[in-house]
């Protein structure tokens, strides 16, 4: 864990969320700020930057973490209506929590292409 990160502190219990599934490797919950009627991250408990910074060896990690955007989708009830998969990385790609999460939308259409 790195002490001074908000999801790291998240995925401790350290600081609240709405937690939605946890596990062993990884955490999901509520984002604070919903972009959408359904707005949940899904975390590493591992602390990793972003997507650019993955390693061979967070292989199955990704695998776990993505599998599970499946199984909180259908938890959540919105799995068969449709959700997006976004993971914003750096500057550019609209990254403002530098510890990797990938946001799972739901609820409304959503738009294409992002602005
Ligand atoms: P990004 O801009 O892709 O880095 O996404 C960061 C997301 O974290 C934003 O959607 C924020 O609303 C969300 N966020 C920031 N702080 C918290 C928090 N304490 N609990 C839940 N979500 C948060
Ligand atoms: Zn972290």
């Amino acid at each position: 864990m790195s002490e001074a990160c908000l999801f790291c502190n998240i995925a401790a219990g350290n600081i609240p969320s709405q937690k939605v599934y946890s596990d062993e490797h990884i955490v999901a919950f509520r984002d604070i700020s919903p972009a959408a009627p359904q707005h949940i991250l899904l975390i590493p408990r591992k602390h990793i930057l972003s997507v650019a910074q993955l390693e061979d060896e967070d292989q199955a990690l990704m695998g776990h973490l993505m599998l599970h955007a499946r199984k909180v989708a259908e938890q959540e009830g919105f799995a068969e209506s449709g959700f997006r998969c976004v993971l914003n990385t750096g500057d550019d790609g609209g990254q403002t929590v530098g510890h990797l999460h990938l946001h799972l939308l739901a609820g409304r259409g959503l738009s294409w292409p992002p602005g």
